[in-house]
């Protein structure tokens, strides 16, 4: 028998196994099995080049489905420009891209994505343009555009130890959104007051397991530690909808109606307790810890998560650690939720507002369909009066508010949320020095 036919027999010995299990969740692990085989597979056979290899050379990267989990497979300063034909702006991944500076163009329906290696492109993520084969003429039209941007950057930097204040003197908190571990260092660089929401889903994407709770002290740790004494707000795994762990397959018709954020979470006890406890164990002797819950749609799942948040916090306080419980948030990005934000605010200590999901929500569009990309509108009168409502119904609660959805860093929504009253704008790091958004 050659090692295929071995590495066959053996895998799927363990996934007959793993299948006769009760458990659904263990009998769901199943398919990390087939996958893992899939992959050893590969690993023998292939003699192809590995990724560091292929991305040698500064490349833009193109395909039909790109994804946050990629990003996190390529050397970034090889990724010059990325192209995908399915998603949109509002998709991770082009959030993500969008954070790392990288020119993006989303759902590029008709383009012959299979016709396109090794040919020269001009990415332009203001306008949602690819061009191929261009000519000297547009090459040195684009030279200059990226010049231009680079002086602006420039320009930018001299405000950046300003505070934060309008000419007539109000003050307003500039928070960033992280989720990779690069953020830290050039989010401080660039002024932000602390992390208003670290994406914690990004570093799980990025590994080919679970990571263990060990391993998420550790991540965690660099994120407090680099804004210590700052507030750093970490997010409870959100993961669903177009956020998936490639060792965690879940397979739905409506993924954002789905199983997703703080339902799969409280489903599965084993990954939110490693998580909350790695979190409040990297917060000794910082205490600088927040912890916010993603996809509430109701009071019950907020307060099982803070029942469960305080258990976590008492065993490792137990365990010596030296720690204080952390406060606890909740995003508002479901509809629902804005009907219930003063239930809501009684219970925890800080709102942060997702716009990012909740104009999806309201406007039932969804944010990774490209079909639909031009119904996706945060400035749609019916969000711009959640949005409103929402600080209007708390402003007496004494409860913390904050937006950190993509609207924030827009110049105009950053305006709009702040004559609405919110105090904390929480954006992604490209919005500390760029006035305009970088893809499309
Ligand atoms: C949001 O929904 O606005 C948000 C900040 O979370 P995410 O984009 O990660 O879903
Ligand atoms: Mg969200």
């Amino acid at each position: 028998m050659g090692f295929q036919g071995a590495l066959r027999q053996v895998i799927q010995a363990h996934i007959s196994q793993f299948n006769r299990m009760d458990d659904p969740y263990l009998r769901e692990r199943a398919s990390d099995l087939r996958d893992l085989g899939r992959r050893i597979l590969s690993h023998l056979q292939e003699k192809a080049p590995n990724i560091a290899e292929r991305f040698s050379e500064p490349s833009i990267i193109v395909g039909e489905e790109l994804t946050a989990s990629m990003l996190g497979e390529i050397p970034i300063d090889k990724i010059k420009g990325l192209v995908s034909v399915m998603g949109s702006g509002n998709s991770h991944v082009a959030i993500l891209a969008r954070a790392m500076g990288i020119p993006t163009v989303m759902g590029a329906l008709d383009l012959p994505y299979a016709q396109l290696d090794k040919v020269n492109l001009i990415v332009d993520g203001y306008l949602g343009k690819i061009f191929t084969y261009p000519s000297e003429a547009l090459i040195e039209n684009y030279q200059q555009i990226v010049d231009e941007e680079r002086l602006l950057e420039e320009e930018y930097e001299t405000l950046r130890d300003l505070p934060c204040e309008t000419l007539d003197n109000h003050r307003l908190s500039l928070f960033v959104n992280t989720g990779l571990s690069a953020d830290i260092a050039r989010s401080l660089d660039r002024g932000a007051e602390g992390i208003g929401l670290y994406r914690t889903e990004v570093p799980f994407m990025v590994r080919d397991r679970f990571p263990t709770e060990a391993e998420q002290v550790v991540i965690y740790r660099q994120q407090l530690e680099g804004f210590a004494p700052a507030p750093v707000t970490v997010r409870t795994l959100d993961i669903g909808g177009d956020k998936a762990l490639p060792y965690f397959p879940i397979n739905e018709a409506n993924p954002f109606l789905g199983w997703r954020g703080i339902r799969v979470t409280l489903d599965h006890l084993e990954i939110f307790m490693a998580q909350i406890r790695a979190m409040i164990k990297a917060s000794a002797g910082l205490h600088n810890l927040k912890i916010m819950l993603p996809m509430i749609s109701n009071v019950a799942e907020v307060e099982e998560a803070l029942a469960l948040i305080r258990r976590g916090y008492a065993e490792v306080k137990e365990e010596g650690y030296d720690v204080k419980m952390p406060q606890v948030g909740v995003m508002i990005e479901i509809p629902a939720a804005v009907y219930q934000v003063k239930e809501l605010a009684e219970l925890v200590d800080f709102l942060s507002v997702g716009s990012n999901d909740l104009t999806q929500y309201l406007l039932a569009v969804d944010r990774n369909n490209p079909r639909v990309a031009d119904l996706y509108n945060s400035f749609h009168p019916s969000v711009l009066r959640a949005l409103y409502s929402i600080v209007d119904q708390v402003k007496d609660e004494g409860v913390g508010l904050s937006v950190c959805g993509e609207m924030a860093g827009d110049p105009m929504g950053a305006i709009l949320l702040m004559a609405m009253g919110y105090d904390v704008l929480s954006m992604k790091l490209d919005e500390f020095t760029k006035s305009e958004s970088g893809d499309s």
